[in-house]
């Protein structure tokens, strides 16, 4: 039972002129009262988190002497079931005020598609105890990280052993041109700084190779990974990105890779690395198939791509819009991951999008029922054969 119930902060109420009320603006999530006592509006007013359930008995019957207590705690009690309502007595002992005050708006936000009765603050703190690691700092390192401090992800480690270039300026956003020369994450990291100083930011000012010792130690604590370069891990043996899956798997780490180019983005799967839903090693020879194609100038296309170029003109051919759309979809998923308000919409599929006609598909991944990394991960135990 609620000590205080408080109306979901993120519902409005509406009154129809049939005299209908709509508890909420989402269409979805709207609760239709058919033409009520003129008793529920006050008593909907009543509900603002101040107050317990005599005091708002006796404040309703002032005004509405007809009003039932048996009425008034039924229709509460319909109200909570409908997900409406949550406890003001519940205050935050992990947040100060200014991040309350802060984070308010997508509080609201977590509220609004939680199928239960958790205040806004629960969720932000989940977020706040987070400890992300960010591999590579370049166009999609950089939108992510922002989006990630703007959310209020309590603590960014971010990877990259590169300087700050002109040609980064147009798209790679935590950079200025005063920048120009700077380690990547140091010039991140200030900008970060100053965009939510809630938010640590950690740097480790190095390139991550193929290493197992580097890599775990790269890791170390993590609560979440990112893998925000092009990966090769599913056409390439024993590169960094699979070491990083492999060692994620073996401490139950979700990650998150991120990708895609001015013209197709490809975010997903989510992977959870929970021993049930598909890892990394689960899906490679699905991805390979898919990337291949099915028609023969494709697949000796792509097969000819991954040989060294003979004519190597450009290695990154981007615009901040397309990263920014795939940085916003790799951190809406991050943020139910480590949230848990609703669920990843993610797990087990890919999302591709066409930038240039808009055409979207979702790609559908499976578990390997005989996959020694999620048996690795069900039981804690080392992986037989990689
Ligand atoms: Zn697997």
């Amino acid at each position: 039972m609620l000590v205080k119930p408080l109306l979901k902060p993120c519902h409005n109420v509406h009154r129809a002129e049939n005299g209908d009320v709509y508890v909420g603006e989402a269409a979805h999530v709207a609760y239709k009262v058919k033409q009520p006592p003129a008793a529920f509006i006050d008593l909907l007013l009543l509900l603002d988190g101040s107050r317990t359930l005599p005091r708002i008995v006796r404040d309703l019957r002032n005004r509405h002497p007809t009003a039932s207590q048996a009425w008034i705690e039924t229709t509460i009690d319909q109200l909570h079931r409908a997900h409406l309502l949550i406890d003001g007595a519940l205050q935050s002992e992990v947040l100060s005020g200014n991040e309350i005050e802060l984070y308010d708006r997508q509080m609201l936000h977590f509220v609004l598609l939680e199928q239960g009765s958790q205040p806004g603050f629960v969720y932000q703190e989940r977020l706040k105890a987070q400890r992300v690691v960010v591999l590579g700092m370049g166009g999609w390192g950089t939108w992510l990280s922002l989006n990630l401090a703007l959310l209020g992800f309590g603590r960014l480690t971010l990877v990259d052993g590169d300087y700050v270039d002109l040609s980064n300026l147009n798209r790679q956003v935590l950079y200025r041109p005063d920048h120009v020369g700077v380690a990547k994450v140091e010039a991140a990291r200030e900008t970060l700084n100053a965009v939510n100083p809630h938010v640590a930011v950690v740097t480790r000012h190095e390139f991550v190779e193929a290493d197992e010792r580097q890599v775990q130690a790269v890791i170390g604590d993590a609560t979440l990974v990112f893998l925000a370069w092009a990966n090769q891990s599913h056409f390439v043996r024993n590169t960094a990105e699979e070491i990083v899956h492999r060692c994620a798997i073996q401490r139950r780490i979700p990650i998150i890779e991120i990708a895609g180019d001015p013209l197709d983005v490809a975010v997903g799967p989510v992977f959870l690395n929970d021993g049930v839903a598909p890892c990394n090693f689960c899906i490679r020879d699905a991805v390979r198939a898919s990337w291949y194609g099915k028609s023969d100038s494709l697949t000796h296309g792509r097969k000819a791509s991954l040989r060294a170029s003979p004519v190597k003109r450009a290695n990154a051919w981007q615009s901040a819009p397309s990263l920014s759309i795939i940085a916003g979809i790799a951190a809406n998923e991050a943020t139910k991951v480590a949230a848990g308000f609703t669920r990843p919409g993610l797990v087990g599929r890919r999302l591709n999008l066409s930038l240039d006609g808009y055409r979207s598909s979702i790609e559908a991944f499976n578990s390997k029922p005989d996959c020694p990394h999620c048996a690795m991960a069900r039981s804690g135990a080392e992986p037989e054969a990689s």
